[in-house]
Formats: C-alpha cells, sequence, structure tokens
C-alpha cells in the first residue's frame, strides 16, 4: 500500500503515530543505522540499544521538562497494571487513597485499588453519565490519604481536567494514557504520572511511569519484583528486558515531537483541531456533544445525533470515505473521533466535510 493510501483514523487506540516515523522505522527495520540487524532482535544490554534508550528518557526529560528529583521509567503491562502498582507501592501510610471518579478507566482504577487499601470516592460525575469533570477544592481530601488519583483525559466520555487539583501535600496521581505530550504540563504538580504509549507515544506495549524519587521504595516485601517501581528504577527500566521496539518507536516520536517545536507547538495545533470540531458540532443541526463545554477533551471528542440508526449509517458511511473508527466506545455507543497528536489537521477537515454532507443528506 502506498502513502496516499493511508487513511484518517479516528481510533481511540492503538492510533495514527506520525508517518515520518512510521517511515523512518520501516527504513530501518531490518538494519538499524548499519549494525547488521533490526532493533527487534538487538540485546537490550547492546551499546545499540542502550544509546536507545537513554536518548529516549533525555528527549523526554526535555520535552516535558521533568525535574531531576523524578525517574522516568519504561515499563510493561499497559496503564492497567499501573492501577495495580500504584496502591502496592504508594499505600504506604494509613493505606487510604483519594479516587476521583470521572469514567470507565478511573473506575477500575480505583477497583483495583481497593484490593489494597481503603479507598474514598471524594468526587463522581457518574450520576450524569461522566460529562463534566467535578470540581474538587483541597479540603475535599482526606487528611491522611496516601496520595490521590485522578484520570486526566477521559478516552471514553470525551472529557479532560482544565484545572490540576490542588492536594496539598497529598501525592497526586495521574492516568495520562490519551493526553501525554498533548499540551504543557507541570510535572512537579504530581507523584506520579503513567501512561499506554499507544495512544499519543508508540506503538501498545510500552508504558512510561515518571514517578516522584521519594515515592519509590515503600512497597512491601512480599511484592512481586515486577511491581516494585523501585526494582525498575535501581535499574534504569532494564532488570528484566523491556520493551525494546515500543522504546525505540516512542524515542523517534519524541525526536520527532522536538523537531516540531516540542509541547507547546503541538499543544497550539492540538487546540486548533479540537476547537474547530466542536465549533462545527455546536453549529450543527444534526449532531451534538453531550459534554459539558468546559470540561471537552482535546483528544477525544464524542459527539451523537440523539438517533442511533443515523449513528450506525455515520460510522458505516465515514468508513467508506475513508474516515476510520468513528464508533464510539462500546459501552456508550454514538460517535467518537480521536484526534491525537499525530492526527494531521487535514484529517479533521476532511471529517467536517464529510459531517456536512451527512448533515445535509439526512436532515
Ligand atoms: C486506554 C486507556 C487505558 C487502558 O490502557 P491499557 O494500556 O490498555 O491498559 C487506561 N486509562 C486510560 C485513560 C486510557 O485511555
Amino acid at each position: 500500500m502506498s502513502k496516499a493510501e493511508r487513511v484518517f483514523n479516528f481510533s481511540a487506540g492503538p492510533s495514527m503515530l506520525p508517518l515520518e516515523v512510521m517511515e523512518l522505522a520501516a527504513e530501518q527495520l531490518t538494519n538499524y543505522n548499519g549494525c547488521g540487524m533490526s532493533v527487534m532482535e538487538m540485546s537490550h544490554r547492546s551499546k545499540e540499544f542502550e544509546a536507545i534508550i537513554t536518548t529516549a528518557e533525555s528527549n523526554l526529560r526535555e520535552i516535558m521538562n521533568i525535574p531531576d528529583n523524578y525517574k522516568v521509567l519504561f515499563l510493561q503491562g499497559g496503564a492497567t497494571l499501573q492501577f495495580s502498582m500504584v496502591p502496592i507501592n504508594l499505600l504506604r501510610n494509613s493505606k487510604k487513597a483519594d479516587y476521583i471518579l470521572t469514567g470507565s478507566w478511573a473506575k477500575k482504577a480505583a477497583a483495583e485499588a481497593k484490593k489494597f487499601g481503603q479507598v474514598n470516592i471524594i468526587a463522581s460525575s457518574e450520576e450524569r453519565n461522566f460529562t463534566y469533570i467535578p470540581e474538587v477544592k483541597k479540603e475535599d481530601f482526606t487528611p491522611d490519604a496516601d496520595y490521590v488519583h485522578i484520570t486526566f483525559n477521559n478516552t471514553i466520555y470525551g472529557t479532560k481536567f482544565r484545572y490540576i487539583p490542588d492536594t496539598g501535600d497529598i501525592p497526586l496521581v495521574s492516568d495520562f494514557s490519551s493526553c501525554i505530550l498533548s499540551e504543557e504540563l507541570d510535572v512537579s504538580k504530581f507523584g506520579l504520572i503513567y501512561a499506554g504509549a499507544q495512544k499519543n507515544v508508540g506503538p501498545a506495549g510500552l508504558t512510561i511511569v515518571i514517578i516522584r524519587e521519594d515515592l519509590i521504595g515503600h512497597a512491601p516485601a512480599n511484592t512481586p519484583v515486577y511491581l516494585d517501581y523501585k526494582t525498575h528504577a535501581n535499574n534504569d527500566s532494564l532488570y528484566n528486558t523491556p520493551p525494546t521496539f515500543g522504546i525505540y518507536m516512542a524515542g523517534e516520536v519524541f525526536k520527532h515531537i522536538k523537531k516540531l517545536g516540542g509541547v507547546s507547538a503541538l499543544e497550539k495545533m492540538n487546540k486548533e483541531k479540537a476547537m474547530k470540531l466542536y465549533d462545527y458540532i455546536d453549529g450543527s443541526s444534526l449532531f451534538r456533544c453531550p459534554v459539558e463545554a468546559k470540561d471537552r477533551s482535546m483528544m477525544n471528542v464524542v459527539f451523537v445525533t440523539g438517533n442511533e440508526a443515523f449513528d450506525k449509517k455515520f460510522i458505516s458511511e465515514s468508513k467508506a470515505a475513508g474516515l476510520h473508527n468513528l464508533g464510539g466506545h462500546r459501552s456508550i455507543g454514538g460517535m467518537r473521533a480521536s484526534i491525537y497528536n499525530a492526527m494531521p489537521m487535514a484529517g479533521v477537515d476532511a471529517l467536517i466535510d464529510f459531517m456536512k454532507k451527512f448533515e445535509a443528506e439526512n436532515l
């Protein structure tokens, strides 16, 4: 298939990656930098791979402006394993944790934490089907909580925090799976950030954890070795074989982001893409966005017609027009356009053109 035949892929994840990075990977696939083998075939202890992983980490530190007292870990197991590793490692004193429920992923994270300690749901938007983000204040948190957990961008419901909750001295932990590197972020406001790579960073199989050093080393003695952050921090993510090809791809994505002008340049493009799409939807007579305007995600744009038959027709006709994976999550239906970093403005324009045509034909 030629480059011209690629579709606009609005999948929530795994999702589009920058074409430039994909083409470079294709070029280097069987022989990386003249070393005579693929990254997939090389030892994770080789000089070549050591350069790949250290460069990836230093570029991520640079583009996210990660303070020196934070470790960057390249792990496996997805965001889902972090739902367990976070409580195992961070329930270190009172064994209490505060969770804010803003969607299915937040609920799954809280359910996992309950296995290891006391979970307080201090706010939830479930009563309005997760169509907004609750406001929380410092007084709302359990004073002796070991940490507070939030899901910054809610992939399924199309919401995102537009503020960082002030938790005082309580470490704030956040799932950034579907918004990492999409906008500038003050990492120092968090104790721990985690993200599966497959939405904004690279192929599935790599999970990024950014953790403040004082939160490492508190896991109980019977913690499985892989599940202890200390294991990975003490071994520079090379305790066992890391997801080597995923780290290579992520590293190339980080270089690509630097070339584009860093995260601030991406943030500007992401805002333009999302605003254009929401503006069209808000002015449309057929489509509607159920999410409160102030809490809308820049990455996952959820919309409906209010008529299930139209939604189905839209999803199948848009696919035929080269706009793939516009169906909403199986749990809520409707439509969802995931417009991560790698989705070009041309993809958003093509979607809006198609929506206008569909609206004209079906109203
Ligand atoms: C996709 C996603 C997950 C699940 O990630 P896995 O890597 O499949 O475990 C968790 N949280 C959020 C916010 C997501 O978008």
